[in-house]
């Protein structure tokens, strides 16, 4: 089997099973225990999230642990606009956004929160210009996502913070896809608010954190025992924590190699695939080549749409061949319709429907991007081949 779906999630690095094993039956304490055994598992909470801090330029103390990404952006997005409302009563967010942002958004209508949501250009980019136009008196957080999941194109997150600061507005970003991939500094950026989650970087699922700057105010979605300073109640998930927080420590010391191995692997794709099948449209940032952090691609990202394919599902043919892909997101594959992401870069519903997202990982080597230019070649044309019977 060959694996290309890494942004839906990752295979656990062996080291952080390895650091995760004696939580489970060996250092089992609840950490709020008021005794030297659970000492050890608080201790090792400490440890995890100062090691995702340390990746972010942030604090330990501005690190609260969730349950995954979609809770981080529900957190942030909700809880924020409560701590804010009645004063305040307008978002703003990307048409782009991971389905838990958009939906959050349109939650707080219950409130009478007004969602503004703002177009992306060709290759996927929110102009920081429309942020800016966007802000009224009205608006409680803006929430723009640092990368995207389906396109990999990378927003000017640094830029729309600093609009965001400038007019007095929270700035969210949903970084679950940039995290540990590409550097990030929430005090540049002017982040106020950052979701993130392990599974994508090689830790395990059920883990993720959300950054809160300090001072800002959220106001919690889930109350009992207080836990994480009351921001997330509920016995915190220890041996996820400590996985998490190795994933984040690894990543980090690796970003760099990653960043290369993984690039290389994207362009040898783009070339191949753009060179040896005809009508092919690349979806997402141009392609410039191997031009390290000035990208505005994610380094394992590559997104296809191909002409002339009227039925059949490319990521399903894929996976006769034994290879795994995807047609969008893995959250979107589960409803209908074509991708709300490739329809708001322009893409019609046929072209959007004949999309292919490969995503790369540490663990993929040129073989298996060779073998897969070899199947998707077979692949492409037997579905062109297909008539369809009006
Ligand atoms: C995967 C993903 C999420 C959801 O994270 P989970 O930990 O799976 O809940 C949110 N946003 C983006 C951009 C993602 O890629």
């Amino acid at each position: 089997m060959i694996y290309l779906d890494n942004a839906a999630t990752t295979a656990v690095d062996p080291r952080v099973t390895e650091v995760m094993l004696p939580y489970f039956s060996e250092f089992y304490a609840n950490p709020s225990g008021s005794y030297g055994f659970a000492y050890k598992s608080m201790e090792a909470i400490d440890k995890a999230r100062g090691s995702i801090a340390n990746l972010i330029g942030a604090d330990s103390d501005e690190i609260f642990f969730t349950s995954g990404g979609t809770e981080s952006d529900n957190l942030a997005v909700k809880g924020a606009i409560q701590a804010l409302i009645p004063e305040k009563k307008h978002v703003i967010c990307s048409k782009i956004e991971h389905k838990a942002i958009i939906n959050s958004c349109r939650e707080m209508q219950v409130f009478g929160v007004k969602t503004t949501y703002l177009y992306p250009d060709e290759i996927g980019i929110i102009q920081p210009e429309k942020v800016m136009m966007s802000i009224n008196r009205d608006t409680a957080i803006v929430s723009i996502m640092m990368a995207n999941n389906e396109i990999g194109t990378i927003e000017p997150v640094e830029k729309i913070g600093a609009v965001c600061s400038k007019w007095n507005v929270l700035f969210h970003t949903d970084a679950v896809q940039a995290f540990g991939q590409i550097p990030i500094d929430v005090k540049r950026m002017s982040i106020d608010l950052m979701s993130i989650s392990s599974h994508k970087i090689h830790g395990p699922k059920g883990i993720g954190a959300l950054y809160v700057k300090k001072g800002t105010k959220v106001y919690h979605q889930i109350c009992g025992g207080g836990q994480e300073s009351g921001l997330r109640a509920g016995t915190e998930n220890v041996p996820g924590i400590v996985g998490f927080g190795e994933a984040a420590r690894i990543a980090g010391n690796e970003m760099n190699a990653n960043y290369r191995h993984v690039s290389v692997l994207r362009d040898r794709m783009i070339y191949r695939v753009l060179h040896e099948i005809r009508g092919v449209r690349l979806n997402g940032a141009y392609y410039y080549g191997n031009n390290g952090y000035e990208s505005r691609r994610l380094p394992g990202n590559v997104n296809f749409s191909f002409l002339g394919i009227k039925e059949g599902s490319i990521p399903m043919m894929l996976d006769e061949e034994g290879i795994c892909t995807s047609s969008g997101s893995a959250c979107s594959t589960l409803n209908e319709g074509a991708s709300h992401v490739l329809k708001s870069i322009g893409l019609s519903d046929e072209l959007a429907s004949s999309s292919l997202r490969i995503t790369i990982g540490k663990n993929n080597t040129v073989g298996d991007i060779d073998e897969t230019v070899q199947a998707l070649k077979k692949v492409i044309t037997k579905l062109r081949n297909v008539t369809v019977e009006v």
